[in-house]
């Protein structure tokens, strides 16, 4: 990470953080350890330089190859709703990205685990990662379709790419009592759904329309 680039934007981008939580807040994010979180990434080191005087604003950013940075509602969101269930030690994410979602599990969850198709965005977050000294992300090139077998049972597990349904490979890296939070559906027609895995199988509500990027097969 280029040091200027940190030192430059620095009290801007804590004002400005601080406004972002403020709006999060009155937007219906309650849990205090997540706005926490969101008040402790510095967002701006998660996007081009170029959009970082906008990465404090509530939307969503290009990060390049078609893909974006959710918006950070929906990153406090579905981060509040996974900590809704029971505590959480070990959670994965499909859908890298920027790391920007898995650096704010970063703050709440002791182990966090996330599987990234495209190279190219698999790499770039890797550095990061290592740059901010997330010593407790890991990050892996993979389809998120197979999920992580060699460090399953999660008891968490984020999709931050929308599938058509939830991959039956993941709902079994699931604990049993263990929560999923995913956007599930094709463009036009998303729904976020979180779902707990029970004795009987798993159990699911949609809380609220979405629009995210589909889950792909494949590598890239
Ligand atoms: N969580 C990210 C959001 C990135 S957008 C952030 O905070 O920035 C969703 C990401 O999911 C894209 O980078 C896309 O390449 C990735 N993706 C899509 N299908 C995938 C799959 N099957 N496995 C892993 N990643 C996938």
């Amino acid at each position: 990470m280029d040091g200027r680039r940190v030192v430059g934007i620095g009290m801007t981008s804590q004002r400005t953080r601080e406004r972002l939580v403020a709006r999060l807040s009155e937007a219906g994010i309650t849990d205090p350890r997540v706005l926490n979180a969101i008040r402790q990434v510095p967002r701006h080191l998660f996007v081009e330089e170029a959009l970082a005087s906008r990465a404090y604003d509530n939307t969503a950013l290009p990060i390049g190859y078609g893909q974006t940075i959710s918006q950070p509602f929906i990153v406090a969101q579905m981060t509040q709703l996974l900590l809704e269930g029971q505590a959480l030690h070990k959670v994965l994410e499909v859908g890298t990205g920027s790391a920007y979602q898995a650096a704010v599990l970063a703050n709440l969850i002791p182990y966090v685990f996330s599987l990234e198709r495209l190279r190219v965005l698999h790499n770039r977050a890797h550095r990061l990662i290592r740059e901010l000294r997330l010593s407790n992300v890991r990050l892996r090139l993979g389809d998120g379709h197979e999920g992580w077998p060699g460090e399953a049972p999660f008891d968490g597990i984020i999709l931050t790419a929308a599938p058509l349904a939830i991959p039956k490979s993941l709902t079994e890296q699931l604990t049993v009592g263990g929560r999923l939070v995913a956007p599930v559906g094709t463009g036009g027609n998303q729904s976020m759904r979180v779902c707990e895995r029970t004795e009987q199988g798993l159990i699911c509500r949609d809380v609220s329309r979405v629009s995210f990027v589909p889950m792909k097969h494949g590598l890239g």
